[in-house]
């Protein structure tokens, strides 16, 4: 396999963006592979390889690339202009179909990325309570702003670095950090700063260093204590919505909490955030209230077009029924390679979402940390070699799309246990 056109705009790249390229976690080194184009299932670089992808851009594609029923929704929607600066229609409606399928969400504003849904949730929670402090989980990821990077997963896990430099101490001194899977240790640090605690923000299911799933009730035990403390509890969906199932995590696992954040699926592949909650809380929104948040490109009319179109085709279709089914075939085929192969590793995954971790079974970031990420990035080229992209880090979750045909899942299958050996 050559990947000469790569490394060579990889050396050009380098000059102009750090690290070659406009995000961490794409920078495999030695060099990343540059995409040519992607359709369905497949990825291909500008060497002319192809690749069978389970990165799907990180979770937005679920229909597969290029899905044409989307891309009618945005060729539409380019004909009648692509950005106004003024209300729509559209983004009316897509509100209204998310308020229908997430009981958390009374009211909601569209935002561009998941990180400005996340930061503008912890805006609103802290302008609705009148306090500062919040509890995110070791090793979750809301995206790149200040106050969220602190143990973050994702990029920053992968590169060894979970906190940044150029936050000043006090933009992250009301951050507060629980392990994942650990009622006590959230119920005491709440008790404990309960005069100042504005809010829970957790990732249902922890996408960013995983999946690492929650463990019996920890979901239902986060949502009792969150209630009686009258602190804000809020639901990060931005993998998990419309992946786990219409509803998110939340109608996955029958749990509502107060505040949820959207993205990835919902934009249909393109950009997008949302953030909602309780009607008591987004009315304090500017200009209805005194939270202010505000986006040039929010609501964008081509990223509200193809989410609409995204949450139509799942909800005909009845996708997450075999999706959701290829995923645990998917685990269940991955645990016998495995088994067979006397490996001391661990399938992990839930629905469409799956990972093999180089070592034990983790509950929380801590036990993520003592996996072999060196091994896992040796097999992770491996598998290059024979044609399947998986995300290049131990880290970041593998996704299953509705354009996998049974034949790429067998060649992936086939892949995995000729590489794990
Ligand atoms: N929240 C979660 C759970 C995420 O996984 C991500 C991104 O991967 C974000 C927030 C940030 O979203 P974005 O990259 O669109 O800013």
């Amino acid at each position: 396999m050559s990947l000469d056109k790569s490394r060579d705009l990889y050396n050009k790249a380098r000059t102009l963006l750090p690290g070659g390229v406009s995000s961490p976690v794409r920078a495999i080194k030695p060099y990343p592979f540059y995409t040519e184009s992607a359709n369905g299932s497949k990825i291909k670089d500008i060497d002319g390889n192809e690749y069978i992808d389970y990165c799907l851009a990180y979770g937005p594609n679920i229909l597969g690339h290029a899905n044409p029923t989307i891309k009618q929704a945005i060729i539409n929607q380019l004909e009648k202009g692509w950005l106004y600066g003024t209300p729509t229609d559209l983004e009316v409606n897509l509100a209204e179909k998310i308020v229908s399928l997430y009981p958390s969400i009374d009211m909601l504003r569209f935002v561009s990325t998941g990180t400005e849904a996340t930061m503008s949730a912890l805006r609103a929670a802290r302008g609705f309570t009148g306090k500062n402090k919040f509890v995110k989980i070791e090793g979750g990821f809301h995206g790149a702003h200040d106050a969220v990077l602190v143990k973050a997963g994702s990029g920053a896990t992968t590169l060894g670095k979970p906190d940044s430099l150029g936050i000043p101490e006090d933009f992250t001194k009301n951050t507060l950090q629980v392990p994942f899977n650990d009622i006590e240790a959230l119920t005491q640090v709440i008790e404990k700063n309960q005069d100042d605690m504005a809010a829970v923000i957790l990732e249902p299911v922890m996408g960013n260093i995983g999946p690492v799933l929650p463990e019996g009730d920890f979901l239902k035990d986060v949502r009792k204590v969150t209630e009686e403390n009258d602190v804000v509890l809020i639901f990060d969906e931005v993998i998990t919505g419309f992946r786990l199932a219409m509803g998110g995590a939340q109608e996955y696992f029958g749990v509502t909490p107060d505040m949820t954040t959207l993205g990835k699926i919902v934009g249909g592949g393109m950009p997008i955030g949302v953030f909602g909650g309780k009607k008591e809380i987004i009315e304090m929104i500017a200009p209805s209230g005194s939270v202010y948040q505000a986006g040039t490109f929010s609501g964008s009319p081509a990223s509200v077009a193809a989410g609409l179109t995204v949450i139509d085709v799942l909800e005909k279709e009845e996708v997450h029924k075999n999706l959701n089914a290829t995923g645990d075939m998917m685990r269940s085929r991955l645990s016998e390679i495995v088994a067979d192969l006397n490996l001391d590793y661990n399938v992990v995954g839930i629905a469409s979402m799956f990972k093999i971790f180089f070592g034990d079974k983790p509950l929380n970031y801590q036990d993520v940390l003592k996996c072999d990420k060196e091994g896992y990035l040796k097999f992770f080229f491996k598998m290059l070699d024979s044609g399947v992209f998986l995300p290049p880090s131990q880290f970041e979750t593998n996704f299953i799309s509705t354009a996998h045909s049974e034949e790429d899942i067998e060649k992936t299958l086939s892949a995995y246990e000729a590489n794990l050996k």
